[in-house]
């Protein structure tokens, strides 16, 4: 059944860690309802195969497994140190250019000194400082499509939001899982005198820490708001998130879609609540500005965390997702939006990809996406014109049909919720025209 599967407990205070820091407590459902035993698994790896930790909740551990689990847990933390990744960036950029080699086989910059280990690994040669100051291009994305998803955004969606951010008089970016927005910003800023935005980059790729300071990235994980870096790496968010001389703050995300909504959901309000607690003054209850960029099917879901939040129509469009670029150069269009606490009028969408204001809601809205009047709201989710369905009493996808079956808009080929309805051919229950015994 549709509601078979794994519902996320959370974060304990006495949750065991694996080398993605504090786990997650899950249990099994069956028809909505807890089923077994509770037990820990890695927040970070959906995938066993990328992190294999498992724990009973009521399982008692003994202190030779505890003590040979930390051991593990340290064994399978990065071989350089964040602070060493910086030293040898900096011996790195010392190098003539025919000396600067990137091996693509462990993803890492190369020193003289370590280029022996190498040599039957595929390198890059001459890695230049344009190059060096764009490691999402140097970096190949990491396509696990469980655990990593590392979809990049294209560069005219990546550009949008930066034009975004400064028109709304931001100076700072917190970007959690937006490794290419960072480098964008930090490549202005080195580059443009009156640029002043700044990132700090919150990410659990640790490859960035080869090209980035321990006040431009944090090695961190956004399903259980852990800090690899510990205490001083969560004092490096802290500080930026503080606003001095009355900087402001946005956090822009963009986490992996298999994610789980409430594990996001709960780091997020723990980042919140640290930009809350920066400021003396107090904010007026405000929240901290943020962008969480995400499909749009997850809307409810996000919003039952979040009910400040509106989802915008701009469709954000990666360079490596086949099925996420733009519509409009006759590819599909991408189902990811940006859920936003700000004012929804603010949010100005570019009229030359067909944007328009609707006025009486109050916001952009695609091209395709028409205000119902019965509604009283721009409806449509996917940029296509909905229609609206009386009986219903809400607009629906133009593909949907009146089911009087089921007593709602589906597709006209859908299997009816209600099977005692009985067969479309035989009158009888138990089955659907489709696998009507009769027509074999
Ligand atoms: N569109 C963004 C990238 C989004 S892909 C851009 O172009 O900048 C998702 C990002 O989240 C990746 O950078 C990935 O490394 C990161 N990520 C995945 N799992 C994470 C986790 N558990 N904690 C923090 N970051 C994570
Ligand atoms: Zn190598
Ligand atoms: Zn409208
Ligand atoms: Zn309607
Ligand atoms: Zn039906």
């Amino acid at each position: 059944s549709g509601t078979d599967g794994l519902a996320l407990l959370g974060l304990t205070p006495s949750a065991p860690s694996c080398p993605h820091g504090p786990a997650l407590l899950f249990v099994k459902t069956s028809q909505g309802k807890e089923e077994g035993r509770r037990f820990y698994a890695c927040s970070a790896c959906r995938d066993r195969k990328d992190c294999n930790f498992f724990q009973w909740e009521d399982e008692k551990v003994s202190e030779t497994r505890l003590a040979a689990r930390e051991e593990y847990n340290r064994s399978h933390q990065p071989h350089f140190t964040h602070r060493q990744n910086v030293e040898r960036y900096k011996n790195f950029v010392q190098l003539s250019l025919p000396k600067r080699r990137f091996c693509q086989e462990c993803q890492q910059l190369l020193l003289p000194a370590e280029w022996e280990k190498h040599l039957d690994h595929q390198f890059l040669c001459d890695i230049s400082t344009a190059q060096l100051k764009c490691p999402s291009q140097l970096l190949y994305p990491l396509e696990n499509k469980k655990t990593n998803a590392q979809y990049l955004f294209a560069g005219r969606s990546c550009q949008f939001l930066v034009d975004l951010i400064t028109d709304l008089g931001f100076q700072r970016v917190l970007s959690v899982g937006t490794p290419r927005l960072h480098e964008m910003i930090q490549l202005k800023a080195s580059q443009e005198e009156d640029f002043r935005v700044r990132s700090l980059l919150l990410d659990i790729d640790f490859r960035y820490s080869q090209f980035y300071t321990e006040d431009e990235f944090c090695h961190y994980n956004m399903f259980n708001h852990y800090f690899f870096g510990g205490e001083a790496a969560c004092e490096t968010c802290r500080k930026f998130l503080s606003q001095d001389s009355g900087e402001r703050v946005i956090m822009v995300t963009d986490p992996p879609f298999g994610g789980l909504v409430e594990a996001l959901a709960s780091s997020f309000k723990k980042l919140m609540a640290m930009w809350e607690e920066t400021e003396k003054e107090g904010h007026n209850n405000q929240e901290m500005p943020m962008f969480w960029i995400f499909p749009y099917f997850f809307e409810s879901r996000i919003l039952e965390f979040f009910p400040s939040f509106t989802m915008m129509d701009y469709q954000v469009d990666y360079d490596n997702h086949a099925l996420y670029k733009h519509g409009k150069t006759g590819r599909r269009q991408s189902p990811v939006r940006i859920f936003t606490n700000l004012t929804p009028s603010m949010i100005v969408l570019p009229v030359e990809e067909g944007y328009r204001f609707c006025a009486v809601c109050q916001r952009y809205v695609s091209s395709g996406n028409q205000h119902c009047e019965i509604c009283d709201s721009c409806t449509s989710k996917d940029g296509r014109q909905w229609k609206h369905c009386v009986l219903c009493n809400k607009c629906v996808k133009p593909s949907w049909f009146h089911c009087n079956n089921c007593n709602c808009c589906a597709l006209p080929d859908h299997t009816c919720e209600r099977t005692e309805a009985g067969c479309f051919v035989c009158g009888k229950a138990g089955h659907k025209r489709v696998t009507c015994p009769s027509l074999s």
